[in-house]
């Protein structure tokens, strides 16, 4: 029970004692006035009959002793005296006297108790009727017994009445305080109940008045509807806060929310993906203690760095950095968090896995360095080629001027073919659709076996053409083709082994619905985790070194002619040190085909 409660109570008590007192008091107060007024009139009440009875025993006396001598008036007088006497108790003594105020007689009453008592004496003058003399006088003494009695018995009964009352009135009092308090109380427990939450709680009441029963009626119909508020309400939080979880899990990047005192409270799949989280551990732990595989605090410093912060900071420049975590590149992005009533709760760390664009990014740059390389290598050896030629020409034979334009010549070569891999690289890479026409795919292997001949010489290397015997007509742009097989061969041509046979394979797969062309060589071969990406743009296995010359756009490019040119598809088998088979396959009949509906109209 709550201080007020108490308190209300209290006063409440006193208001009833206040009044039990004060009514005692008026009740006491009417009592006293009653008693004294009876008294009062008791007095005198008796004080007349007292009075009556001197004066009745006065006439009597004249009228029995009227004729009587002196002796017999005296024992007229004693014997009715005695008879008098012993009929009330209440007279002490009778006492008669002459008319010079000598004692004729006096009887007493020989009662114990009444001798104890104050007697009242009443006298009247004893009266000659005939002549109007005086004769002498009677008193009475009166005990006052009987106006004792009267006045203790009407006391005693005014008390029992009044208390009587009084009782009646404390006890109707208590009843009613007590009714009207369990009502009270009844009413006091229903606000508990709902104040506790216990919403839809019912009060009901016996034989309560028609007010309290409305009192009641209207506490039930309130409690009744902040039931339903209630649940309402949490139906629209159930459905707002799914709403948001969906939201948060389907965002592609990891968002850890964590609260001002750095505990995370919310984080979404990704984010446990990214931290390589199994299960909730992070989840109301502190941020700054997550550490990844190798120990390292990865939040720690940054989030300190963010708080402190000045809040202006903190809105307009969000803090970003990146962490490694188990291989992978996470941009991370701090910004704070508000209510809608603009309150700092905390922040978000919103992860951004970067590894793909890092890496590219670092391809790219290098693919720059290697082009620029690539291009001031041949342009140096042209230049002092054509100087030396302008300027001593005449010096030289025929055959060493002829020697020196074939330099030249492959030096031109070289650079035309890496020109036209970055114009290729732009004209495939769009979406700009190549032209096709039916080709024989066999001639092509043969016209680009003869092209590298001069380079099969140069490095000492055998080749062997296999081809199907039937092999059928393909839709494809020849010159595209002829550019990615020429690519796999100067390829293998570049990384085999001097005295080495390169393989050239031509497949008719009709079951497959495809032909395929394969390049096998007997070079270094390609390690398993490097032969996923050698398709990828920009990606050299040997990007560290610039040993063996090359963009890094070549096996892209035949990805690109070949997938998402002619629907086909690329490969590559590889074992380090034992040599690599690269191939390529395209599609007979593209009517099978589900993707080439475009390319059939
Ligand atoms: P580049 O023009 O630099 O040669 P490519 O895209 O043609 O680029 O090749 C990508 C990478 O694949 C090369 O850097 C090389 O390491 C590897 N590669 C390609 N062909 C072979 C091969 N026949 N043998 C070994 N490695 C090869």
């Amino acid at each position: 029970m709550s201080n007020n409660q108490k308190m209300s109570f209290t006063t409440q008590n006193r208001l009833i004692i206040f009044g039990l007192v004060l009514s005692t008091l008026l009740i006491m107060a009417i009592a006293v006035f009653a008693t004294v007024n009876i008294q009062k009139n008791l007095n005198e009440s008796y004080q007349n009959f007292g009075q009556v009875m001197s004066k009745i025993l006065a006439i009597e006396s004249v009228e029995i002793t009227k004729d009587a001598s002196k002796t017999q008036t005296f024992d007229i007088l004693k014997s009715h005296s005695e008879s008098i006497l012993k009929s009330n108790e209440d007279i002490t003594f009778l006492e008669f006297r002459a008319q010079d105020g000598s004692l004729i007689y006096k009887a007493k009453n020989n009662n114990e108790e009444n001798s104890k008592r104050p007697s009242v004496a009443f006298s009247s003058p004893m009266t000659n009727i005939i002549d109007n003399t005086n004769i002498g006088s009677v008193t009475v003494g009166l005990s006052g017994s009987i106006i004792g009695k009267v006045s203790s018995t009407t006391r005693a009964s005014i008390l029992f009445v009044f208390t009587i009352v009084w009782l009646v009135f404390a006890f109707v009092i208590l009843i009613n305080t007590y009714l009207i308090t369990r009502e009270l109380r009844i009413l006091r427990d229903g606000v508990h109940k709902i104040s506790s939450g216990e919403f839809g709680y019912k009060i009901e009441g016996e034989n309560v008045s028609d007010e309290v029963q409305e009192l009641f009626d209207s506490f039930n119909d309130m409690s009744a509807r902040l039931n339903i508020y209630e649940e309402q309400n949490i139906e629209q939080i159930t459905l707002e806060r799914n709403k948001l979880e969906a939201v948060l899990m389907s965002i592609v990047n990891g968002v850890v929310v964590c609260d001002n005192n750095d505990n995370v409270v919310l984080l979404n799949g990704h984010a446990k993906e990214l931290l390589e989280l199994e299960g909730d551990e992070l989840l109301n732990s502190n941020i700054q203690q997550y550490v990844d595989t190798e120990g390292e605090y990865c939040f720690s410093e940054k989030i300190d760095e963010y708080k402190n912060l000045s809040m202006e900071e903190k809105t307009s420049k969000p803090i970003i950095f990146n962490v490694t975590i188990g291989g992978r590149i996470l941009k991370s992005i701090i910004s704070p968090m508000f209510t809608r009533n603009h309150d700092y709760v905390g922040y978000i760390i919103v992860l951004i896995d970067v590894t793909r664009e890092t890496e590219m990014d670092l391809m790219k740059s290098q693919f720059i360095s290697n082009v620029s390389h690539e291009l001031r290598t041949p342009v140096t050896v042209l230049r002092s080629y054509i100087d030396t030629l302008y300027n001593y020409g005449e010096e030289f034979d025929i055959e060493t001027q002829k020697e020196f334009i074939g330099t030249l010549n492959t030096e031109i070569v070289r650079l035309n073919r890496m020109v036209n891999d970055i114009l290729d690289f732009s004209r495939l890479d769009s979406n700009a659709k190549i032209e096709k026409s039916e080709n024989d795919i066999s001639q092509l292997v043969d016209s680009c076996v003869s092209q590298v001949e001069v380079l099969l010489k140069e490095n000492n290397l055998k080749i062997d053409v296999q081809k199907d015997n039937e092999v059928p007509l393909l839709m494809f742009n020849y010159d595209a083709i002829a550019r990615a097989l020429t690519n796999y061969l100067s390829n293998a041509i570049k990384y085999a082994p001097q005295d080495s046979t390169i393989t050239v394979k031509l497949f008719n797969e009709v079951d497959k619905n495809q032909v395929t062309v394969t390049v096998k060589d007997e070079g270094c071969g390609i390690a398993p985790e490097h032969q996923k990406k050698v398709f990828e743009r920009f990606f050299r296995v040997e990007n560290k070194t610039h040993s063996v010359k090359g963009t890094g756009l070549g096996l892209h490019l035949v990805k690109t002619t070949i997938e998402k040119h002619h629907y086909g598809n690329v490969f590559v088998q590889s074992q380090v040190g034992q040599g690599s088979t690269f191939g390529f396959s395209l599609p007979i009949d593209l009517s099978k085909l589900d993707c080439v509906e475009d390319d059939l109209v």
